[in-house]
């Protein structure tokens, strides 16, 4: 089996002094190749280095998290356009709207969400995209893009029946983590899975956040890693009646068709000997 982690912030600096471990440990989970979001311009240019140096195994995103909306300004959307030119960045963001925290206005928030749309939209490439307590909003402004946009995902769908059904109308892939496996607050989620389509699901991480509750025994960091994909997997294929394969199957497809990614390198074997 494969897997595909389509959100680990791997930037993150609780993964300083051990990334390599990290990335070589989901490689031994069969999380094969991984997509590291990006939240900020800065923090983008650190995914894309991180996937230029694991060629056909990481990937990165390009864009700025509404938290951080109000950083972004005119002047910097020309590097976040040429961020979005690189092969190795598959999809624009994330990006999107955020009223829960409120760390940036809104006004700030429905700007950087806008621009990044419109580079989305230019780049002939993805959305990654987050949304959290602004679905009004959110889905009002997605409405006016995305028929430019050659795809888009909700990144963490945590949300109710309405806003499924809401992304589902606007072709929407929905983006699963290890929420999920939090018995307190994933409840709903498990009975809305199975109205999610094949083929408008994927999985992820987000990583570090967001260490699935369940897991026995948990690290003593409470560290979410991308070697946990195939535990929220199980969930996600229990809460479907499915196999674990056919999880696999369908969700690695979907991310590979989504964001365009290269199949996987096979592991360097030596040429058979010719006969003498
Ligand atoms: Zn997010």
């Amino acid at each position: 089996m494969q897997w595909i982690d389509i959100g680990a912030n791997l930037t993150h600096e609780s993964f300083d002094r051990d990334r390599t471990a990290v990335i070589a440990r989901a490689r031994s989970h069969d999380v094969q190749q991984l997509i590291v979001t990006g939240a900020s311009v800065i923090g983008s240019s650190a995914a894309l280095e991180l996937a230029i140096s694991h060629p056909g195994e990481l990937f990165a995103t390009a864009g700025v998290h509404p938290h951080y909306a109000s950083h972004l300004t005119a002047a910097e959307l020309p590097e976040l356009r040429q961020l979005l030119q690189q092969p190795q960045v598959v999809a624009a963001g994330e990006c999107g709207l955020d009223y829960y925290r409120d760390l940036s206005p809104r006004a700030a928030q429905l700007r950087a969400f806008e621009w990044q749309l419109q580079l989305a939209a230019e780049s002939g490439k993805p959305v990654f995209l987050h949304q959290r307590e602004a679905h009004q909003d959110f889905v009002a402004v997605l409405r006016d893009y995305r028929s430019r946009l050659r795809g888009a995902v909700a990144h963490c769908f945590t949300a109710g029946q309405q806003e499924l059904e809401d992304y589902l109308a606007l072709e929407l892939s929905i983006g699963i983590t290890g929420w999920l496996c939090d018995e307190r607050r994933g409840g709903h989620l498990r009975t809305l899975l199975p109205r999610i389509p094949a083929d408008r699901l994927m999985l992820e991480t987000d990583a570090p956040y967001l260490l699935p509750r369940d897991l026995v025994p948990k690290p003593r960091s409470r560290r979410n890693e991308p070697m946990f994909l195939p535990h929220v997997a199980a969930a996600v294929a229990a809460a479907r009646g499915e196999t674990l394969q056919q999880c696999a199957a369908y969700t690695c497809a979907n991310a590979r068709a989504f964001f365009a990614l290269p199949p996987m390198a096979l592991p360097e074997t030596a040429p058979p000997a010719t006969p003498g």
